[in-house]
């Protein structure tokens, strides 16, 4: 291997410069730094600062980092891709981007995203009833979009007609027939005229871990016959006017660029003939589905996408505009649904890393646990491969030294080895591992053939948090993210892990990381110190992940803090908001438990007991407020500095 500079060979083991699109990077002092606005090249703010500043404060890891400026600069960004080439294509329709609140309902960040996007009249977009009635409480631009997805009873169809009463661009996406029947039927009791999208279900199929969500066995749409029965069915009432958006969405994270080009070829072939039969389109909506770069490989892995956000505006502007003008029919606005691409950037989950569990982890022991005259073949065999072990090549050391554990276990299953002799191979297995990977550890770079024996050493890295709660896609869909520690990125690192969380489930781990379009098992990560805590942040967040965790185990949801940007300070940033995560009782509440009467049971308990001479009075009002404590305390472990 050539020689590369420790800088350059951090770069190959988290790849922030690539993920990262601009706003994350490496500080002087080997902290990492956020650019929360892209733009600006006078602020970048030291992460570890950061973390400083909110333990002063008492905000206890894990922890939810939020930078609203990142919210805005995204949005910023998209508008401005598409408005440049629209201008560059003179196209004649306008851009009127919505935001799906599903990928982060969050009343801060959807509120931080309509306050960036006015100038745009960006809108907003709503797939269920709860929704709805958020975004009709924050999208009062009455410029603006707000649509309306997702399967609706008439409660939904009423609010919407509600909205329309306020004069609101409000756009029923008729997502099944009967939706259209009812929508008449309530357009009329309510008198008001309705405004309507229609969604198809086109035959393109998305390409990543969502494409499911399009295609003809598509939960969602309306077949073209539908969509022909449906205009009709309008038309004598009345209503073919008020048809005014047509709709598609091919499924999230779409890693091809190729799915998007196809979809758009598809979907305006719908709206020409649409219009050619009088129905008064004026939107085209195509959905979400607008990737993220999670690994930045720039490639189609599930993980990343093969084309730019700039490429993603050209492919649907002039693919829309190559087929309008064939056809000879009009430009429609262009609305699309991007929700991952807004958000996932914006906040990042930041935990501690408490231990190293595992055996390898514990001092070896020579002593014998038996008196061993004459001792199993099996430990005599195991110690001589700890002997050699700096004379053979690895490979065959760890193969020799497993064998003899596996027969260890067999023969102390029939009964042919003592727990002692057991005791002995097993130290002497680990402390074989132990010597390997020290020998490991200095190699830059693992061949393949070589790296599931590496796996096979890898630490475990205890991190305080849940990754039910903070991680859920790692978990049900194997998606990986950007992990990185937060200090010492000046420094090698040396340990090979992998990390595991503090839930009671073995699922409740991460062994996948992301590596340029494959992906490795263990991540390189620094030795601990004893007094210097260490951190992590799982990055790129922001999308499903922030509102999806669920409580197993009752950890519930983190603290939280928003961050912004600010020259006059000597940190370059201020600590806008702290927002508690749920307490104990808070969680076990969602669960029917009544704090109050759980204390008062404990209490009545612990009462008891006051007389006898195991609990005096002064010890029993301690012990009930310790459990009152906790009740109102976090739910995660305390770190080293939060005793
Ligand atoms: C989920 C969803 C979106 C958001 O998709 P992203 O890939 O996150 O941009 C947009 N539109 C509809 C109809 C959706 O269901």
């Amino acid at each position: 291997m050539e020689d590369k500079t420790v800088s350059e060979r951090i770069d190959d083991i988290y790849f922030i410069n690539r993920w990262g699109e601009g706003y994350f990077s490496i500080g002087d002092e080997g902290h990492l730094s956020v650019r929360p606005d892209r733009s600006l090249s006078r602020s970048t703010i030291d992460i570890k600062k950061v973390i400083d500043e909110i333990k002063e404060r008492g905000v206890q890891l894990p922890c939810v980092v939020r930078f609203p400026e990142i919210l805005r600069s995204q949005v910023i960004h998209l508008n401005e891709t598409f408005k440049t080439v629209i201008d560059e294509a003179d196209y004649k329709g306008r851009f009127m981007g919505v935001f799906p609140v599903k990928v982060n309902q969050m009343r801060e960040v959807v509120e931080e995203i309509v306050d960036a996007g006015a100038p745009y009249d960006f809108g907003l977009e709503a797939g269920s009833k709860a929704e709805l009635l958020s975004v009709l409480s924050l999208n009062t631009n009455k410029e603006s979009l707000t649509i309306l997805n997702g399967h609706k009873d008439r409660e939904y169809l009423r609010l919407a007609l509600l909205g329309r009463k306020l004069q609101r661009k409000m756009i029923v996406v008729v997502e099944r027939f009967q939706e259209l029947i009812e929508l008449i039927e309530l357009s009329k009791e309510m008198n008001v005229e309705p405004l309507i999208g229609l969604r198809a279900k086109i035959s393109v199929k998305g390409s990543g871990k969502w494409s499911e969500s399009g295609g003809e066995k598509a939960k969602f749409g309306l077949s073209v016959s539908e969509i022909m029965q449906g205009v009709k069915l309008l038309e004598e009432n009345g209503l073919k006017g008020t048809v005014k958006l047509i709709h598609f969405h091919v499924g999230s994270q779409v890693v091809n660029i190729q799915t998007i080009k196809d979809a758009i070829s598809e979907g305006t072939r719908i709206y020409s003939e649409l219009i050619k039969l009088g129905v008064p389109i004026e939107y085209m909506d195509v959905g979400g589905g607008l990737g993220v770069d999670y690994d930045g490989s720039q490639s189609a892995h599930d993980s990343s996408r093969n084309y730019s956000t700039e490429i993603y505006a050209s492919d649907i502007v002039y693919g829309i505009q190559q087929v309008c003008d064939l056809a000879g029919v009009k430009h429609p606005h262009i609305v699309t649904e991007s929700g991952r691409a807004m958000t996932a950037h914006h906040s990042f989950v930041l935990v501690e890393v408490v231990d190293k569990i595992g055996p390898m982890t514990t001092d070896f022991r020579e002593g014998s646990y038996d008196d061993l005259e004459k001792p199993h073949i099996l430990v005599t065999n195991i110690k001589e491969i700890l002997t050699s072990v700096h004379e053979t090549p690895f490979q065959e050391v760890f193969n020799d030294a497993l064998a003899v554990k596996t027969d260890a276990e067999n023969a102390f299953r029939l009964g042919i080895l003592s727990l002692g002799e057991k005791a002995i191979i097993e130290d002497h297995f680990w402390e074989i591992c132990r010597v390997l990977r020290g020998k490991i550890k200095h190699l830059d770079f693992i061949s393949e053939d070589f790296e599931s024996f590496a796996d096979n050493l890898a630490l475990q890295y205890l991190c305080n948090f849940s990754v039910f709660q903070s991680l859920p896609d790692s978990w049900a869909i194997d998606q990986l993210f950007p992990v990185v520690p937060i200090t010492r990125l000046k420094e090698l690192p040396t340990e090979h892990c992998i990390l595991v969380d503090i839930t009671c489930d073995s699922d409740g781990k991460i062994d996948k990381f992301i590596n340029l379009g494959k992906y490795k098992n263990t991540l390189q990560l620094h030795s601990l110190k004893e007094d210097e805590p260490y951190y992590l942040g799982f990055f790129l967040t922001g999308a499903y992940q922030d509102v999806m965790g669920d409580t197993h185990n009752l950890f519930g949801r983190l603290n939280e803090v928003h961050i912004f940007s600010d020259v006059d300070d000597p940190h370059g940033f201020y600590v806008e908001e702290v927002i508690r995560g749920a307490s104990a009782k808070k969680v076990l509440n969602t669960m029917q438990y009544n704090a109050g009467q759980m204390a008062y049971n404990m209490k009545k308990e612990i009462d008891s007991f006051v007389g006898l001479k195991n609990i005096n009075p002064r010890e029993s009002v301690k012990l009930i407020d310790f459990f009152e404590d906790c009740l109102n305390g976090y739910t995660y472990l305390r770190g080293k500095e939060e005793e």
